[in-house]
């Protein structure tokens, strides 16, 4: 019993990544396989237990070696029933009983959440919350999305929505149009896409000299990484872009930490590779608009655990199945 493991699965629109891991947290294997998501996503599943299956005969191990299965999914999930539905970039756009097929072939205990709050596990528990009981954890992406621990419980809400980082408004006049409907969403101006409209904006009333500025009057495509590395070289107009970015990032993350006095709200995803040139920026505007006992107990940290912390905090979720 005391050596059983835990698996951990990360279910994307590209690939699903696979760790099996000690009760301790400690990954011991890892590995991934491409995600099909053709004829409506119904092979993902499947091709999910055949590589469980595989790899399970491969390091000489059965379903008694496990305490539990735990995934994190895109998509609106029902927890107690174990469905997924509506993700749409893995064309499930019909009600997926997930963890029925999962627990009928395979005999393992299964527990699901959403991709983001399971993120925000792996990094409360492995990562930069130090395990403590109360973290919030933000990921800026191609979208950007979040997860609440509070007093040792991840947030839910009523329909599952609590932790949606992403839409909070930070432009309540003139935002940009989100995906969700709504404007000015965190969303629009944070992640990798939003960080590129924000240039395109500012570039309107910009005259000084920059590359980034000239790339973008040229028509030519910029990323999100292409500000960043400009801003750390000095170019003024992407210095401006990053300083916008660090507000609105600043403004919601300061806001969360009014609310919910965590010790840590941890920035991870792919703009956050900009490390401490990012943090430190949002910081500066952390301070500004938090209040003094929130400014002085919550820290502002970056993400730790990279691509791992999915797999680690879906792996988690299986602990609950520890007698
Ligand atoms: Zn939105």
């Amino acid at each position: 019993m005391a050596d059983q493991k835990l698996l951990g699965i990360d279910l994307g629109g590209t690939t699903a990544k696979f760790a099996i891991l000690t009760l301790a947290g400690e990954i011991q294997q890892k590995w991934s396989i491409q995600t099909n998501i053709l004829d409506e996503g119904r092979h993902i599943v499947p091709d999910i237990i055949d590589s469980i299956r595989h790899r399970l005969s491969l390091y000489g191990m059965t379903k008694d070696d496990f305490i539990g299965i735990g995934m994190g999914s895109p998509g609106v999930i029902d927890r107690k029933a174990g469905t997924v539905i509506g993700a749409y970039n893995l064309n499930w756009t019909t009600l997926q009983p997930v963890k029925e097929q999962m627990e009928s072939a395979l005999g393992i205990p299964f527990e699901i959440d959403n991709d983001a709050n399971v993120a925000a596990l792996g990094e409360r528990w492995q990562g930069a919350g130090e395990n403590n009981p109360d973290v919030t954890f933000i990921t800026l992406g191609t979208g950007v999305g979040g997860g609440i621990i509070a007093e040792g419980h991840l947030l839910h809400g009523v329909v599952g929505a609590a932790g949606e980082i992403g839409h909070v408004t930070v432009e309540p006049e003139n935002g940009f149009l989100c995906t969700c409907g709504k404007h000015g969403c965190l969303e629009t101006v944070a992640s990798a896409t939003g960080v590129v409209r924000v240039a395109h904006k500012l570039s309107e009333e910009y005259a000084g000299d920059s590359k980034i500025k000239a790339l973008i009057d040229d028509g030519a495509e910029v990323t999100s990484k292409d500000i960043f590395d400009a801003a750390k070289a000095g170019d003024a107009f992407a210095l401006m872009v990053v300083d916008k970015v660090c507000y609105y990032l600043g403004l919601a993350v300061a806001n969360i930490g009014n609310l919910l006095n965590p010790s840590d709200i941890v920035i991870g995803g792919g703009v956050s590779a900009a490390g401490e040139f990012l943090r430190e920026r949002v910081q500066k505007y952390f301070d500004a608009f938090t209040f003094t006992q929130v400014r002085q107990s919550t820290r502002v940290k970056l993400a730790q655990l990279g691509n791992d912390a999915g797999v680690i905090g879906a792996a988690s979720l299986a602990r609950k199945f520890i007698k």
